[in-house]
């Protein structure tokens, strides 16, 4: 059986406490899923690293997503990548908006998936596979996703949670330390202002509380404006 980043990075003592994941020739991968059998390349990706920043903000959606459809059950989730400066998730609430008060309520519980530091593990699956596993959550959106996607197929999870997703993600959720949501604003499913439209939460987290430091100097910096460009493809 392949290697995992891990194991080769722990066997040449250079996995540290802040490796938040590998770069494989050129592709970034998680640290516990299985290397391709061949390649020239490793080395770990450090979380002050600006190229962390999408694996924590990403990381940091699907924990946003958890924390969300705990506190609001029947809440549909549909996409949550990473952007420039942050991260959001688009939901579809039955009860419509968020309020600043359910936004304080999701970063608590948001706070606490973080402080169980429940490690995110991928799955590949077969499309029928993934099919099962979204109809049995009952997630419209995802299940319209899926049957645009080819090629290998990956569901991720942290605990209960899981998400059709292509990673890589963060070890674990302990790794998501300071982050703040801001903002509720509505955004039609896919762009398109003839389908549903969903409630978009932005966050703002920034790196592992080891980094604080670090960050809070850098805090001067201005403000890039939020946008979706940076977002990848399917998350
Ligand atoms: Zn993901």
């Amino acid at each position: 059986m392949a290697e995992t980043a891990r194991a080769v990075l722990e066997a040449s003592e250079k996995l540290t406490k802040q490796t938040v994941a590998a770069m494989v020739d050129g592709k970034i991968v998680d640290l516990h899923t299985q290397l391709p059998e061949t390649y020239t390349k490793l080395t770990p990706i450090e979380s002050h690293q600006d190229t962390a920043l999408s694996i924590i903000r990403h990381s940091s959606a699907h924990v946003m997503a958890d924390a969300v459809q705990r506190l609001f059950p029947g809440t549909k989730v549909a996409f949550g990548p990473a952007i420039e400066n942050g991260f959001y998730y688009d939901y579809s609430r039955p009860d419509g908006s968020f309020s600043e008060e359910d936004l304080r309520a999701i970063e608590a519980k948001m706070q606490e998936i973080i402080d169980a530091d429940t490690p995110f593990r991928r799955e590949n699956v077969t499309k029928d596979e993934a099919r099962e596993i979204l109809r049995a959550l009952d997630e419209p959106f995802k299940l319209e996703h899926l049957e645009r996607l080819e090629g290998q197929i990956s569901v991720y999870r942290h605990g209960d949670w899981v998400d059709l997703c292509e990673g890589p993600h963060v070890p674990s959720t302990g790794f998501l330390k300071a982050f703040q949501l801001t903002t509720v604003a509505g955004a039609y499913w896919r762009g398109d202002e003839r389908n549903p439209m969903l409630q978009r939460i932005y966050g703002r987290p920034s790196r592992p509380r080891r980094r604080s430091r670090r960050t809070s100097s850098r805090s001067k910096r201005p403000r890039p404006v939020i946008t979706a460009s940076s977002a990848r493809s399917w998350t």
